[in-house]
């Protein structure tokens, strides 16, 4: 069987969790939580990086430190995962989705200033198979209007705009480290934050209202009750399964780019003749094989290949059903203009195996099935 998924496994992740018990410090901020803010804040260039426990918590972070209030107003694509509406959410925001460009999958950055209103506290985009967002106008619709940026980067780490990474161009930027994502600490995530302002908050609402960041750094002597807040942040053993994956951070994304451009030389026949579509990567964006789809005629055909390559022992997924088209999409929020592109693409999208110890042989399996099948 060759899994849709498996979770990421470079070598060390053994001797570093064993490393935090011999530390005797398990819980959060050790050793290997230093060394991971450390790495995120020199290679995603951002002055305040935070493991998280995941990145669905980063999101609520993000929507904590913007104050988002009931009633406010967020703009973001439905064609995503339920936390990135979910933490904007349940601070009692009303979701705006705008429709998705076809060629990225990602929110049409042109559909976004129409959706704004006197309401509207903040954007929230997220970019697609770790290809960006078309950043320059979403952070000049913005700026114009004063509204902040958050960045589902969850599928982004170590991806690009135009020579900057992802995750770090908005105010706010969210990582996932869960275990179907290019890096792993099981469950897991981070916050990158652009605004030094925020940092001290940040570190406040991570760690229970208290100001233990502070404490630790020994720039207080005991630590209080400060402010709201809740429990963020990761256990050190997590912290060091991601270490483990961080030191190889190069080595893992070339394998990943490597095994996504042999899926695209292999299926580009089958592209060529008009059988299916490949994805596309916009100039300017350097993407981190985070994922590798396809697009088949409609959703009947998806099934059906679904099914053929289940047969032959492969596993093949989709997702996601359009936010606005579910129960608590509907409830809480509205779908702004028309849905041109968000259902009709999602229908048509295929997800093929692709993991970092998968084999190049597999991969080349699964093409000459798919070929088997429009055969
Ligand atoms: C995986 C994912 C999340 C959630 O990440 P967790 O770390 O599991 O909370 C959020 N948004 C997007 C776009 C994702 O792909």
């Amino acid at each position: 069987m060759i899994h849709f998924n498996e979770p990421p496994f470079s070598g060390k992740e053994f001797e570093y969790m064993k490393q935090t018990i011999e530390n005797a410090h398990i819980c959060g901020d050790g050793y290997f939580t230093r060394q991971c803010h450390a790495w995120l804040e020199e290679r995603m260039h951002s002055p305040k990086a935070l493991l998280t426990t995941s990145c669905t918590h980063a999101l609520e972070m993000a929507a904590l430190l913007l104050n988002i209030q009931p009633g406010d107003e967020v703009i973001m694509p439905s064609y995503t995962f339920a936390s990135t509406a979910d933490a904007f959410v349940m601070r009692g925001a009303r979701i705006v989705f705008v429709d998705i460009r076809p060629d990225t999958m990602n929110m049409d950055e042109n559909l976004i200033e129409g959706a704004i209103t006197e309401r509207t506290k903040a954007i929230c985009v997220m970019h697609y198979a770790g290809v960006a967002c078309e950043m320059d106008m979403i952070m000049a619709v913005a700026r114009k209007h004063h509204l902040p940026v958050v960045e589902d980067a969850a599928q982004a780490v170590m991806s690009k705009y135009k020579g900057t990474p992802l995750g770090s161009i908005g105010d706010y930027g969210c990582f996932s480290f869960h275990e179907t994502k290019n890096y792993s600490m099981g469950e897991g995530g981070a916050l990158l934050i652009r605004d030094i302002e925020n940092r001290e908050r940040a570190e406040i609402i991570r760690e229970k209202g208290t100001d233990r960041s502070r404490f630790w750094r020994g720039e207080v002597d005991k630590y209080t009750w400060v402010d709201f807040g809740s429990s963020y942040l990761p256990s050190d053993m997590n912290a060091a399964y991601l270490w483990a994956q961080l030191e190889l951070a190069d080595e893992i994304n070339n394998r990943r780019l490597k095994l996504w451009g042999q899926y695209y030389q292999e299926l580009k026949d089958l592209a060529l003749q008009g059988r299916i579509e490949l994805p596309h990567v916009p100039e300017g964006c350097e993407h981190n094989a985070h994922m590798f789809f396809i697009k088949t005629e409609d959703i009947e055909q998806r099934s059906n290949i679904i099914s053929w390559l289940r047969e032959q022992g492969v596993g093949a997924v989709f997702h996601y059903i359009p936010l606005h088209t579910v129960a608590a999409g509907r409830k809480y929020g509205i779908f702004h203009g028309e849905d041109r592109y968000t259902t009709r693409e999602s229908e048509r999208l295929l997800r093929l195996p692709l993991h970092y110890n998968i084999k190049e042989g597999d991969v080349s399996y699964v093409c000459s099935k798919l070929k088997e099948f429009y055969r």
